[in-house]
């Protein structure tokens, strides 16, 4: 079955042009509405309205723009059906073989500061969702069906049919109508958060941030999922869902270039790698086990960054997650190669690096992009329920870092308290990293009290052969008593960075003064559960 008509409306005009001359070159006959029709009309496209198709105008400010039997009808006729196709004719009903529809930007709309009622109401989509569903439905057999386009990335990919085959291909079809039922949910999820949080919006505390309209954790839109062998152990099924939007340098980007299958806990345990890795602008090397740094460097090189990072802790570095936010080069994967690792990750890697690699055919080799991208919003499953966050992506206006002690930090010695900050970001709290020259010297994570983790990074500090003798400390929360911070001054360190904000803050001030070391607040914590 040839294409013969398509019907275009959109709000994103990405692209749209220049598809429509694509269609219209392909002999298709192209009908749109109001403001979407004025644009192909000014790039000297042949255009028919719907107005002028259906013969009813646009009413009620384009409330009612496409919602007509000869709209609906040409959509929603089965092909097959000789019923459908005699009605059709009956009512003058012309079938629509392709529909290219993007709804109002309800999302992007209630985004905006000031945005009001009205506008939030107005930007809800009727039509569009109305015929994206109908074309959807009717999405048909393999002996044909209507082709439905939501997202301007896919225009390529139906021209390539079109031209192959003249119509697009039934697994086409299937895969553009099930996107659209996801986007048409998550549309609706959004709709459905907003009208709820109305009901019960309350007032915001300055100290806190503005209360947000989260994405219906349902409806979130996911097309691709990818089946993992398991999960965190054997006797649990796993997947990695993938977010088809998400913006470059997450590692839901990555590329694999080589090696196993990866496994849930590698690519939770690559995430923390890279999110840290990508904080760095000089190059940097970070050392992953179960999802807390074991060995993070920065230095001249990406080499000299590994070795430095492997440093911290040779033994758990071992079987490790190791990122890099530069290029791996020979001398960089010769280096790795020397120990057991599971994953390496890096921007990118040269062809000698590759050929090298290859021999360690079980290494995962991911390549992915550094970028800036963030998640928009972090989630999390808990009995009957779903916490949903923001990432932790505060950066420090290290203006607004205050020295609170007597004795102030010399410059080299701010540079290693902020480079500690930084990695004690990506610690498991409690977190308490000592760092010196641009790398980690001992990291203690993930117990349940802040005196223990530094007890826990001094010895390893110590197993790893490393001394922390005028080492610079952070603490990812304030010191709740002094007793933290004595055990941290005891293990060698003459500086420390944390948060403050601690009730006790006069006694922990009194102490670092007392031990004669200089002490900087940022005024943020960054907890890490
Ligand atoms: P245009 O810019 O072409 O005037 O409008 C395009 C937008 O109108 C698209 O986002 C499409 O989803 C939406 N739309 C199409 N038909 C209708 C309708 O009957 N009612 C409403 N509210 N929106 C429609």
């Amino acid at each position: 079955m040839k294409l013969s008509t398509a019907l275009l409306s959109v709000s994103d005009k990405t692209g749209i042009v220049e598809f429509a001359q694509a269609l219209s070159q392909r002999g298709i006959k192209l009908l749109s509405t109001g403001g979407t029709a004025a644009l192909l009309k000014q790039a000297g496209l042949t255009v028919t309205e719907v107005a002028e198709h259906t013969g009813s105008p646009e009413i009620l400010d384009g409330r009612v723009k496409t919602l007509h039997p000869k709209i609906h009808g040409g959509l929603l006729g089965r092909r097959d059906d000789d019923i459908h196709l005699n009605t059709m004719k009956e009512h003058n009903i012309d079938p629509i073989d392709l529909l290219v529809v993007n709804l109002y930007p309800f999302r992007e709309t209630i985004a905006k500061p000031g945005c009001n009622f009205a506008d939030a109401i107005e930007n809800i989509d009727i039509g569009g969702p109305a015929m994206l569903r109908a074309a959807a439905k009717n999405h048909g057999t393999e002996a044909g069906g209507v082709t439905v386009v939501i997202d301007p990335s896919d225009y390529d990919q139906v021209l390539q049919e079109i031209d192959a085959n003249g119509q697009t291909s039934y697994a086409l079809r299937l895969k553009l109508a099930s996107k659209v039922y996801a986007h048409t949910a998550s549309y609706d999820g959004a709709i459905t958060n907003y009208l709820t949080s109305l009901a019960d919006a309350a007032p915001a505390q300055e100290t806190e941030p503005a209360r947000k309209q989260w994405p219906s954790v349902l409806t979130v839109q996911v097309q691709q999922h990818q089946a993992l062998r398991y999960g965190e152990n054997p006797h649990q099924s796993a997947a990695f869902y993938i977010d088809p939007n998400a913006p470059e340098g997450l590692l839901g980007r990555y590329r694999q270039l080589q090696g196993k299958e990866l496994s849930y806990n590698n690519i939770a345990d690559s995430d923390a790698a890279w999110e840290c890795v990508r904080t760095f602008e000089a190059p940097a090397c970070v050392i992953v086990k179960h999802a807390n740094p074991c060995g993070v460097a920065v230095a001249e090189s990406a080499i000299a960054a590994y070795q430095k990072a492997f440093k911290t802790d040779p033994t758990s570095a071992f079987g490790g997650i190791i990122a890099f936010n530069r290029q791996v080069d020979l001398a960089t994967a010769q280096a790795v190669s020397e120990q057991f690792m599971e994953v390496l990750l890096a921007p990118s890697y040269t062809a000698e690096a590759l050929e090298l690699l290859a021999a360690k055919k079980n290494v995962r080799v991911l390549e992915l992009a550094i970028g800036n991208g963030k998640n928009d919003f972090d989630i999390k499953r808990v009995g009957g329920g779903w916490l949903v966050q923001d990432p932790d992506a505060f950066e420090l206006d290290t203006s607004t870092l205050k020295v609170v002690t007597k004795k102030q930090p010399t410059e080299q010695q701010m540079q290693d308290l902020l480079f500690a900050w930084n990695v004690a970001k990506f610690v498991k709290s409690n977190a308490i990293v000592f760092c010196a020259d641009g790398m980690t010297m001992g990291v203690g994570a993930g117990q349940m009290s802040r005196i223990d983790s530094a007890r826990i990074a001094s010895i390893k500090a110590e197993n790893a052969g490393l001394s922390l003798k005028n080492s610079a400390a952070a603490s990812d929360a304030f010191f709740p008593f002094r007793d933290g911070l004595d055990v941290i001054v005891a293990a060698g360190a003459n500086c420390i960075i944390q948060p403050g904000g601690s009730i006790r803050d006069d006694e922990v001030i009194a102490a670092a003064d007392e031990q004669g070391i200089a002490m900087v607040f940022t005024g943020t914590r960054h907890f890490r559960h």
